[in-house]
């Protein structure tokens, strides 16, 4: 179900509002360090001045295909499989287009686009509306635009989740470490009460890798730095039509997915 730009605003103030309350409490027992929460990039670590991710779903041909990227993010970061869908925490998912771009929604919409379901994640927004109302600055957004969740400082308000307008970021209802299927010994594992989302695999670029969906997609999904006008990333935009999800609330999203008939797929 999708909400309207004045909704969006109502939301976003009202959080605010409570996110400012608090302000005052938990800074006087939080020092700013959030940039400390940052992966140390080693050498040869991947930089950009605004990190973006262009998806061709046209390019996945079977389920299998996108269970193999979604389950590169999940064996990569620890998430807990809790079997119910209530409780479910994602960090890369799929849904349809319709739930996906309700506002593109159109009567004579191309069957195959309608019926073909879209991998879904944090779409680290220009103006991302979660930091904004977070209160201790456990989301806030890097220099290179990626939005960051810090589980340590995270108070589990969950003010992020309303004011996110994607659906991007999961709470952990009670221990996620029993649900884990194979920990990764390399990822941290977190706690009861907490926020999480996607980073954008901070912890891989700071080696010099690329995020372990886009590795594992084939080629369907690529990363890349939107300011550098000779990336790839921006190749694409200028030669391939694209869409975002919810434009029109002014967030500002980073994620782009190629729109095209299936007969250039
Ligand atoms: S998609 Fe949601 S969680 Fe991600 S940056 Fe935007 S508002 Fe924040
Ligand atoms: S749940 Fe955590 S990340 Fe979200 S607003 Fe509250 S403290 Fe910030
Ligand atoms: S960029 Fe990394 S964290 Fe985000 S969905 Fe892809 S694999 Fe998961």
């Amino acid at each position: 179900m999708g909400i309207d730009r004045r909704e969006f605003l109502k939301i976003i103030g009202a959080s605010a509002a409570f996110a400012l309350g608090g302000m005052t409490i938990v800074d006087a027992i939080v020092k700013d360090d959030a940039e400390a929460a940052q992966y140390t990039p080693e050498p040869g670590a991947l930089v950009a001045g605004q990190w973006a991710m262009v998806i061709d779903m046209w390019k996945f041909k079977t389920e299998d295909d996108r269970k193999r990227v979604i389950d590169a993010c999940n064996s990569a970061h620890n998430i807990p499989d809790f079997g119910e869908a209530k409780d479910e925490v994602k960090w890369i998912w799929d849904d349809s287009f319709e739930h996906a771009f309700p506002e593109t929604e159109q009567k004579y919409l191309q069957a195959s686009l309608e019926k073909m379901p879209f991998l879904l994640m944090c779409n680290h927004c220009e103006n991302p509306p979660c930091v904004r109302v977070c209160p201790t600055k456990a989301t806030f957004k890097r220099s290179d635009g990626i939005v960051m969740q810090d589980m340590h400082r995270c108070i589990g308000c969950r003010f992020c989740m309303a004011a996110c307008p994607y659906g991007s970021r999961s709470f952990n209802w009670s221990d996620p470490r029993p649900y884990i299927k194979h920990e990764n010994p390399n990822y941290p594992t977190r706690t009861k009460g907490v926020v999480e989302k996607c980073t954008f695999c901070v912890e891989r670029l700071a080696k010099g890798e690329m995020p372990a969906c886009v590795e594992a997609s084939n080629g369907a999904m690529v990363f890349g730095d939107l300011k550098d006008p000779n990336s790839k990333v921006r190749k694409l935009l200028e030669s391939t039509y694209t869409i975002r999800r919810k434009p029109e609330l002014g967030t500002g999203p980073n994620i782009y997915y190629v729109i095209r008939g299936a007969d250039n797929a």
